[in-house]
């Protein structure tokens, strides 16, 4: 679960990371308001949106007096902001976030993240901090720095030493920096994150170290265990299908192309997508109704499905072990039924029952296409888009 940048400063405050002061204004007026509670020029108008790259799609500019702020302020509330994260859609701003300008002598970059690889958490910095951190692992891997941090063992001094020698970080700010760093540290783990990144990390003209950005992911599988983290949410940032898949316990993901899947298990989706790909179209879900899916719920995934206006045909993929397939042909054809379907939907089942299953999709009187195998289902749907 990702987080407004807002946010995840007010949880450094918490853990004693220094940022900027500011805070967050809906509106021109609040915008104007937090201006003046900062009380000093410039102030920076930033968009909040879950996606970074915001300074160079014009979401984050300086503002030197009240009617700049007024001005910024309304420019970029209700702006559509693309970015290279955010897709050519863009996200509507409806945040912003109005903080006290610094005077940067150097921007750096900082983060933690876990490294399935090592099994460890992974320090990551840069002296190139602002830029976009992709391009520099691409250009000049070397300007990268990497510490791994054993969970069991968590953060030493020497760690500290080795980011702080590899930013040259200068002595006078030495003790600020590593208390930042042990402090992010104990962040990350306390609330189960899966990333924290500040780029920039600044040093500012007067040597103090300052988190200017701040990206933060919460590792969705432990929120049970943080209640208090569940609303900073905000739905208004995520694909309201995938909102309402959530809901119904449906493991749904929004992609780009034209045929729209039903699958039980998230191995099998992957495969699916696979064969999809093979037989030239291209997938526009992941959903997974789990291993248990009851009627109910593959009539809630056919609705979303069928609700993407991309889909232009259905692939259904059952292998029935627990979720038997006679049930879920029934399934199936209860929702087919409930549903207004206007578009090809191709039916691949295999496992328990599935003999009883093919007869009562047969028998339904609906137009389904049926698969002998996953080779002939990819083909069939293949034929039904191009
Ligand atoms: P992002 O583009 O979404 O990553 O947004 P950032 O919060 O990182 O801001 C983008 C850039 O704006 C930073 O890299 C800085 O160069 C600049 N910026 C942000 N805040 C300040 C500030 O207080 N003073 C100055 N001089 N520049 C700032
Ligand atoms: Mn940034």
């Amino acid at each position: 679960m990702k987080i407004h940048e807002y946010q995840a400063k007010q949880l450094f405050r918490q853990y004693n990371i220094p940022v900027p002061e500011g805070n967050v204004a809906f509106s021109v007026g609040g915008a104007k308001e937090a201006t003046q509670n900062i009380g000093s020029f410039p102030v920076v108008v930033k968009a909040q949106i879950h996606a970074g790259g915001r300074g160079k799609g014009g979401g984050v500019k300086l503002a030197s007096s009240m009617d700049e702020v007024q001005t910024v302020a309304n420019e970029i509330l209700g702006m559509t902001l693309v970015t290279h994260q955010t897709g050519p859609e863009g996200k509507l701003v409806k945040k912003l976030l109005i903080e006290a300008g610094q005077e940067i002598q150097k921007e750096l970059y900082l983060s933690l993240l876990v490294d399935r690889a090592t099994a460890s958490v992974v320090i990551m910095a840069s002296q190139d901090g602002g830029m976009d951190i992709e391009t520099v692992a691409e250009e000049t891997p070397e300007r990268i720095i990497k510490v791994h941090v054993d969970p069991l063992l968590g953060i030493q001094g020497y760690h500290i030493r080795q980011v702080a020698f590899g930013l040259k970080i200068p002595p006078v700010a030495m003790k600020q920096f590593g208390a930042l760093l042990s402090n992010l540290f104990k962040l990350f783990v306390e609330n189960d994150c899966s990333l924290v990144e500040i780029n920039p990390l600044i040093l500012t003209s007067t040597n103090k170290v300052l988190a200017l950005d701040a990206k933060l992911d919460f590792d969705s599988n432990a929120l049970h265990r943080h209640k208090e983290l569940m609303g900073l949410r905000d739905l208004d940032e995520e694909d309201p299908l995938e909102v309402e898949a959530s809901g119904y316990n449906l493991n749904y993901i929004n992609l780009d192309g034209n045929v729209g899947n039903i699958v039980n298990g998230a191995g099998l989706a992957m495969a699916t997508m696979d064969i999809i790909k093979n037989a030239g179209a291209t997938p526009a879900n992941f959903m997974d109704v789990g291993g248990g899916a009851s009627s109910e719920q593959v009539e809630n995934a056919f609705r979303i499905i069928l609700a993407d206006e991309k889909v232009k045909a259905v692939l259904i993929n059952i292998f029935g072990g627990i979720l038997r397939c006679d049930i879920f042909a029934q399934g199936v054809v209860d929702a087919a039924r409930k549903t207004n379907i206007t578009i090809p939907v191709v039916v691949r089942m295999e496992g328990t029952n599935v003999d009883e299953g093919k007869k009562i999709l047969a028998d339904s009187g609906l137009t389904l296409t049926s698969a002998l195998n996953l080779s002939d289902a990819a083909q069939k749907i293949a034929a039904a888009v191009n």
